[in-house]
């Protein structure tokens, strides 16, 4: 059991290094043209964890009190042992296009950035991939079916809800569509709308995830496709 946390703490280490060690900054890693959207530097990840494991004041394992919080992960249990990891969770979003060339952007109908723009989207659920998760969340939030989806980049996010900040990785996709799409989930989702590309400023969208993968699409993606 030892050697397996310190294997694993060693691995969270390169994890968390990797993907909190900069300051948010938008720019584009050299070499693998992933766009790095840090929202927040190793500290503010410390934070978060702190935040969340507070939440937690006893093992759910054996029910002993927890004293002393890690500031990082993996929680143990000095009394059974137990390890548990605080691994993101994973969530999925398009920028979809009807034929005119126009993207759906919709208003976020509750906090955060109440709104604010985002592209249709939510969290994977267990037993789903990416792929499926991005259909249905479209298909729930704004009534689309997507005819194709095509994986764009992924950007590590941060998403607060009812006290808890969850440290979140986003998959970005580009899909195509030929309906023009409602609003079937009011408390999601205010309005949506067809925007022109030029139209979509960074500012307005809600996350800086989503900052970043309309950065990605704009001046990675676009500029190597330009006949779409
Ligand atoms: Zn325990």
């Amino acid at each position: 059991m030892r050697a397996f946390s310190e294997i694993g703490g060693f691995f969270l280490k390169l994890w968390f290094s990797a993907a909190f060690g900069q300051k948010q900054n938008h720019h584009f890693a050299k070499g693998d043209n992933i766009p790095i959207a840090r929202t927040g530097g190793r500290g503010q990840t410390s934070i978060v964890i702190a935040e969340f494991a507070a939440k937690y004041r006893f093992c759910p394992q054996c029910g002993e009190p927890v004293d002393a919080l890690l500031e990082r992960p993996p929680f143990k249990c000095a009394h059974c042992g137990l390890v548990l990891y605080f691994n993101p969770a994973v969530a999925a979003a398009a920028l979809i296009f009807n034929p005119e060339g126009k993207i759906l952007a919709v208003k976020r109908a509750r906090n955060p950035s109440q709104g604010k723009l985002a592209f249709p989207g939510g969290f994977i659920d267990a037993d789903e991939t990416a792929e499926e998760a991005v259909r249905r969340e479209v298909r729930e939030e704004v009534g689309l079916e997507l005819e194709r989806v095509e994986y764009l980049c992924s950007s590590p996010n941060q998403y607060p809800y009812q006290g808890v900040t969850y440290l979140v990785l986003d998959f970005f996709f580009l899909a195509w569509t030929q309906e023009t799409g409602r609003v079937a989930e009011p408390g999601e989702v205010q309005s949506l709308f067809w925007a022109t590309p030029e139209s979509i400023t960074p500012d307005d969208l809600a996350f800086p995830s989503l900052r970043n993968a309309w950065s990605y699409y704009q001046n990675v993606w676009r500029p190597n496709h330009p006949a779409l």
